[in-house]
């Protein structure tokens, strides 16, 4: 006995360290305000993009204790400067993500109160908060008070949860699985491909829509291939719609296909992890008509709402669908029985223990009310749009009036391919990173592309874009009469 309590005693010495006293935890946030204040006062000066062809070293795990000096340093030398600065307004490359300092704060709170955000018997007032969030957004997107709902790590995890659900509400399975097909846009998004992969659809009979010149999906080739499925005897099940494409943001006529999906007794899905939030501006709402149509809804707080990165959102009005593969109950979990299922976030998503996420988005909310939210969007609209007639001022073609903040560009080169010059010019936009922006092949020609989302992208970041644009297509030039010189 005497030995046990010694041992005891030993590791509880030992173990100590994972609870440091209040000095230490004082000295810890001097150092971590310190290093939070230089990262945001200096993040408009900063570049926004550094490539880097080593692999990083010096993170490995020693095992070792060090000190947390030590340890912001190294995160402000490996990690902070190389790749892309997600935090930073100048990324307005793919879609940029946000980072606001309240929701930091949520996750700070929300990590030392370690609230167990799973399931409601084991934190009510955590869960509820979530489900305050969920009832938030069935507001905004007309969804009714009953939908299910789950905040999820992001847009590819409550993609996967939505269109489980529209396979289990169809019994898609078995011999059904090849006769079933999913009508969608060549501009749906990836990860939809890899959820149905995932979840046994790999074999599913995939009709990509035709797009107008704006990208949306032309609603008489989805009436026509799904008449022209039907007399095949096949099975037309779901649909799938963007609110907002990746590639160039273009909202889908949500109403039309809705009704289609309605008259075929189809599941309607709606993708709008880019573009949702856009509903709230005044002026975008009529694009979003039509989506309180939707059997299942994504949409992506850490881009639309500025969240740092690990909250997407997903919301399904059918209720045993959604039960159908996510509910689980276990001898260990007894105790929790009883209570409503889908007041419990697990009931509604792979996962079972999670981080409480929704603290990140609620705090925000109450702290700075929605007014600064909306005119943060309201702002990237009109940020596109000022890019855009500077660049044609610029000499620069450009795509179609877009729907939302993603759009794109070219050189007219008349000099060489014009692929080529725009290849080359991409090239010294990312050796220049100042900012940060990406390229696609769009109708087979390779364009600049531009996505304003960041809400520290202001007009003075588009400025110092366009300047370094400009710097960079005369030093392609000067390169360019040399070679033909
Ligand atoms: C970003 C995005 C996704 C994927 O969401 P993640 O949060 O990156 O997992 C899905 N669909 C669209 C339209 C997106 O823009």
């Amino acid at each position: 006995m005497k030995e046990l309590l010694h041992q005891i005693q030993e590791l509880e010495n030992i173990s100590e360290a994972l609870e440091p006293s209040e000095q230490q935890r004082k000295d810890y946030h001097k150092l971590i305000l310190q290093f939070s204040n230089e990262f945001i006062n200096t993040i408009h000066d900063r570049n926004s993009f550094l490539e880097v062809k080593e692999p990083i070293k010096g993170l490995e795990i020693t095992g070792q204790e060090n000190s947390l000096e030590h340890i912001l340093n190294l995160y402000n030398t490996k990690v902070t400067p190389n790749g892309i600065n997600p935090a930073s307004g100048g990324h307005i490359g793919y879609i940029p993500g946000g980072g606001i300092y309240a929701s930091a704060i949520g996750d700070y709170i929300a990590d030392v109160s370690n609230e167990y955000a799973g399931v409601y018997f084991g934190s009510p007032g955590a869960v509820t908060i979530e489900n305050e969030v969920l009832d938030w957004l069935k507001d905004i997107f007309g969804f009714p008070k009953n939908a299910m709902g789950n905040l999820t790590s992001g847009g590819s995890i409550a993609n996967l949860i939505a269109l489980t659900s529209a396979r289990d509400k169809h019994k898609i399975k078995g011999d059904k699985i090849n006769k079933s097909v999913i009508y969608l846009s060549p501009q749906t998004h990836h990860c939809i491909d890899k959820a149905l992969r995932i979840i046994g659809l790999e074999d599913i009979q995939l009709r990509y829509l035709e797009l107008d010149e704006f990208h949306r999906v032309k609603i008489n080739d989805l009436t026509q291939k799904i008449k022209d499925d039907q007399q095949n005897g096949l099975h037309p099940f779901l649909v799938i719609a963007s609110a907002g494409t990746t590639d160039t943001g273009a909202v889908d006529p949500l109403q039309e296909i809705g009704n289609i999906a309605q008259e075929n007794n189809m599941w309607f899905h709606v993708d709008g992890a880019y573009g949702g939030f856009f509903i709230l501006c005044e002026n975008k709402k009529h694009l979003f008509q039509g989506i309180e149509m939707a059997d299942s809804l994504v949409i992506d707080p850490h881009k639309g709402l500025f969240l740092p990165y690990g909250t997407g959102a997903v919301l399904i009005k059918d209720k045993e669908a959604v039960l159908h593969s996510h509910h689980y109950t276990a001898n260990y979990m007894q105790d929790t029985v009883g209570t409503d299922l889908s007041m419990s976030p697990a009931e509604v998503s792979p996962e079972l223990t999670k981080h409480f996420r929704g603290l990140r988005l609620w705090l925000p909310l109450q702290l700075h009310g929605i007014k600064p939210f909306i005119a943060c969007l309201d702002e990237k609209i009109l940020l596109t749009d000022y890019f855009r007639k500077k660049l044609v001022e610029m000499g620069f073609e450009i795509g179609p009036t877009p729907d939302l903040s993603v759009s794109y560009f070219w050189y007219p080169s008349q000099k060489i391919a014009q692929d080529t010059y725009n290849e080359k010019l991409m090239k010294l936009i990312h050796e220049d990173g100042r900012i940060f922006l990406s390229s696609s092949t769009i109708d087979d020609r390779f364009v600049i592309r531009m996505a304003i989302l960041s809400f520290r992208t202001k007009k003075k970041t588009i400025d110092k874009a366009l300047q370094m644009i400009q710097d960079c297509k005369n030093k392609l030039e000067k390169e360019l009469s040399l070679i033909h010189s």
